[in-house]
This record gives structure tokens, sequence and C-alpha cells, in this order.
């Protein structure tokens, strides 16, 4: 039961981030959204998650590639709700090229928004969950945070950082009750992923379904994609108490990506 703590979740305008969001708001939790999108858009999902669940929310729309406004939602967050008690590290882009042909500001982008943001996050929050001795940090890697795939270099590179990331953080904080793990997902169709699907499919002229089986062949044995719901559900986890003793996991969910 996570009724009278705050948690909040980078990028949770879309995809796994607000999957995320539903779950612990689900299971009590007052929300901060933040990401980008229609305003109109994301009024209406805090509506609609305050209603169903009965919680408070909240939304910044900081950019997490800048350290200025990460630091100003974290303001808003501790002004709105006290602190954030759980800390879910999800924004997170992709770009798909060789390295030779990498664009140098893409390169820049993914690590700030894949990597940097969670320093800067969590050197915010940390004081708070010191102080309250309760905290919980989960950090969205990737499978490609423990494996490669080629034409991913910046997102590859990103993904092991924030792994790496996420041990030290559950070491500088093992002897007290705030634990960081990281989550690990394989193929989830959301977005991101659909625009790999329709690249595959005017690549090689095949429909959106021909094309989604396709990506999944090549990578994920159980040929189906991982949704939000069951990533919300290991988050929710990972804010229990069994959970406690659980700490710098990078988890992998991932249909059997990483057991080949
Ligand atoms: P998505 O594109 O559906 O959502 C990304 C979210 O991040 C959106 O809310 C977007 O507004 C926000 N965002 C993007 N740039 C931002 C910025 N500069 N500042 C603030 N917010 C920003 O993507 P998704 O598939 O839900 O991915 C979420 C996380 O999960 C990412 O870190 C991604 O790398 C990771 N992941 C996704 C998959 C997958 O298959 N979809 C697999 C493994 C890991």
């Amino acid at each position: 039961n996570l009724e009278g703590k705050t948690a909040l979740v980078t990028g949770s305008t879309s995809g796994i981030g607000l999957g995320i969001a539903r779950s612990l708001a689900a299971a009590g939790a007052n929300i901060v959204f933040n990401g980008f999108g229609d305003a109109t858009e994301i009024a209406a999902v805090r509506q609609q998650v305050e209603n169903e669940f009965t919680v408070k929310t909240s939304y910044s729309g900081a950019d997490m590639s800048k350290a200025a406004e990460i630091e100003a939602m974290m303001q808003q967050a501790a002004s709105e709700f006290g602190g954030v008690d759980i800390l879910v590290n999800n924004a997170g882009i992709q770009y798909v090229s060789s390295i030779e042909d990498f664009p140098v500001e893409k390169w820049d982008a993914i690590i700030a928004i894949n990597l940097t943001s969670a320093f800067h996050t969590t050197r915010l929050a940390l004081p708070y969950m010191r102080q309250q001795n309760w905290g919980r940090i989960i950090n969205l890697a990737s499978v490609h945070g423990l494996v490669a795939s080629a034409q991913k270099s910046a997102y590859v590179a990103a993904k092991h950082g924030l792994v790496g990331f996420t041990k030290t953080t559950a070491l500088e904080t093992a002897t007290t009750g705030v634990t960081c793990n990281a989550i690990c997902p394989g193929f989830v169709l959301t977005p991101l992923v659909q625009k790999q699907v329709d690249d595959r499919a005017a690549r090689d002229g095949i429909s959106n379904e021909e094309a989604k089986v396709s990506l999944l062949s090549e990578k994920q044995p159980s040929r189906e994609f991982v949704t939000p719901d069951q990533l919300g559900a290991l988050a929710v986890f990972f804010c229990s108490e069994a959970a406690s003793q659980i700490r710098g996991v990078a988890w992998n969910m991932d249909g059997g990506w990483v057991a080949q």
C-alpha cells in the first residue's frame, strides 16, 4: 500500500511511464507526471487517474535534458507534496544509426535524457528520502543496459551507464531504507518502438503486423510484446516491503531476450 506516498515518474505522458504511473496510483500513491505532449490530453490523463484511484496528481513539463528544469521540477514536487518518496527515472529517447553516421547532437541528447537526468533527479531526491529513511528509486533501463544491438550505440551506452549508476546508488544507500533498482524491458509496443516498426515496414515493404512479428522474431523469443501494465506491477513490487532487500539489481522483463 503506497497511500500517502508521492511518486514522480519522468516521461509519464506516454507509454511505459504512463503505465507505471497508473500502477503506482492504483496502489495509492500521488503522482507527479512529467513529459511532453498536448496540454489538454495531459490534463485529461491526470483527471482520469485522480478519479479512478482517488489520489492527487500534478504535472511538470521539465525537459530532462536540462539540469535547471529538473531542479525546478524537484522543487515543485517538494512544495506540492513535501518531497518525492518514489522516483521513477523513465524518460528516454531512441535513435537508430551506425556510429559513423550518428548525429552528434542525437548522441548528446540521448546521454542527457536517458542517463544524466537520472543523476540529477537522484541527487535531488536523496536528501528527503534519507531524512524519511524510506525511498524507492527505479531506473527504467532496458535489455540494452545488459546486452547490445547494432545501430543503437548511444542508447546502449546510456542504458549500460544507467545500470552502473543504479548499482552505485544502491551501494550508497545500502544501510538505509532507500533502495535503487533498474528494470530492463525487452520490446514494449509504445510510440518509441512503433517508430521502429514503421521504419521496418517501409524498408521491407511489409505490413504493420508483419513488421511487428519480424522485429520481435529477431530478439524476443516469446514473440510477444511486454506491456506497460506488467512493468507497472514490477515497479509496485519494488516499492513493497517484501522488496526492501532487493538492492542494485537490473531485472529484465524481456520475453527471454537476454536468456539467449
Ligand atoms: P515513449 O516515447 O512512449 O515515452 C517517452 C516519454 O518520455 C514521453 O512521456 C515523452 O514525452 C518523455 N520524454 C521524451 N523526451 C523527454 C525530455 N527531454 N524531457 C522530458 N520528458 C521526455 O517511450 P517508452 O517506450 O514508453 O519508453 C520509456 C522508457 O522505457 C525509456 O527510457 C525507454 O528507453 C525505456 N524502454 C523502452 C522499451 C520499449 O520497447 N518501448 C524497451 C526498453 C526500455
